[in-house]
């Protein structure tokens, strides 16, 4: 038998098409249509093409989308004034600046200075302590995460009483996703073990997850024989492990081997098109939200 796809790229035009239906909601009953910046700072050419990507998408969804370029010297007082400028701007609802920054500016300093009601990537510190309280607390939960935990639901995986082993605990995915699936509520309730690099017996902690999300960054580090027989399998990982002479695009694998790995679970995500569409979908969707949250005074 061979396992269900959990196609990230699918589920991403889903929410995106329920996101530019309620953009147009927000304007003919608001006249206000959701605000978001980005900050651009140098000219990095992989942080161009994340930021593009953004843009493009924001703008395909109706937003009102200011893209923000700044030169390489920009110094950190003059980046720190212009956050403050859009956090005071009400027609901006969510500011993003896209990480890394250059090393004469401190990154921590710079993202704590975002007003954390307009931080829809998630990673201010009270966004991350909002996260941990959970329920109506959680404001915007960090894009990856959530779009893990949107790929669970809508693949109609039982998340209630199920085991959930997380491969990796950064602060971006393995922590979070933890943290989600463990509180009270729909997409969670179940019970999560995080193992990691100091695990003693990595196999038998996988061999007995319902819900396996692998969030590593180490090519096929998950052999078939530790996977679940029917379980649900997240691959989070991106490894590019060689250029493909013809497109000369990157060739990228998972944490998964995915090929055995598809024979013995019950659904799986592929590496591209599964976890990977779905980051900046969720930032679309926190963007959304912190729109109407600023436009209805909440
Ligand atoms: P990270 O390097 O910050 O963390 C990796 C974690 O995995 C660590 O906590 C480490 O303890 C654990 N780990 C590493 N090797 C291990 C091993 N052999 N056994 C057990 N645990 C091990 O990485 P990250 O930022 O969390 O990203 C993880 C992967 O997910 C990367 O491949 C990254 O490219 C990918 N990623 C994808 C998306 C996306 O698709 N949108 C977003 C974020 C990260």
């Amino acid at each position: 038998m061979t396992a269900e796809l959990i196609s990230g790229t699918d589920i991403r035009k889903e929410i995106l098409a329920e996101l530019k239906a309620e953009v147009e909601d927000m304007k003919a009953k608001t006249g206000k249509v959701p605000g978001l910046v980005t900050i651009l700072v140098g000219s990095s050419p992989a942080s161009i093409s994340y930021v593009t990507l953004k843009v493009k998408t924001a703008i395909s969804l109706g937003f009102h989308e200011i893209q923000d370029d700044q030169p390489d010297d920009i110094s950190e007082a003059d980046l720190l004034a212009l956050i403050d400028k859009y956090n005071n701007d009400p027609d901006i609802h969510g500011i993003l600046i896209q990480l890394p920054l250059p090393k004469h500016i401190d990154d921590k300093k710079v993202l704590n200075a975002i007003n954390p009601d307009k931080d829809v990537d998630g990673f201010h510190p009270v966004n991350v302590g909002r996260l941990m309280i959970g329920g109506d607390e959680v404001l915007y939960p960090p894009c990856t995460p959530a779009g893990i935990q949107e790929l669970i639901v809508r693949s109609g995986t039982e998340t209630s009483g199920a085991e959930v082993v997380v491969v990796g605990r950064s602060n971006i995915v393995g922590k979070p996703i933890a943290i989600m699936m463990a509180q009270k509520g729909k997409g969670a309730n179940s019970t999560v073990t995080i193992v990691h690099t100091r695990t003693k017996d990595l196999a038998s902690h996988c061999k007995r997850a319902d819900i396996l999300i692998v969030a590593a960054g180490v090519p096929d580090l998950v052999k078939p024989e530790w996977i679940k027989p029917g379980s649900t399998v997240i691959d989070v990982g991106v490894n590019r492990v060689g250029m493909n002479e013809k497109t000369g695009k990157a060739i990228l694998k998972g944490d998964v081997d995915f090929e055995a790995a598809k024979k013995i679970c019950g659904k799986i995500t592929p590496v591209p098109g599964g976890v990977g569409p779905m980051t900046i979908t969720m930032l679309m969707k926190n963007t959304v939200r912190s729109a109407w949250k600023h436009i209805e005074g909440k």
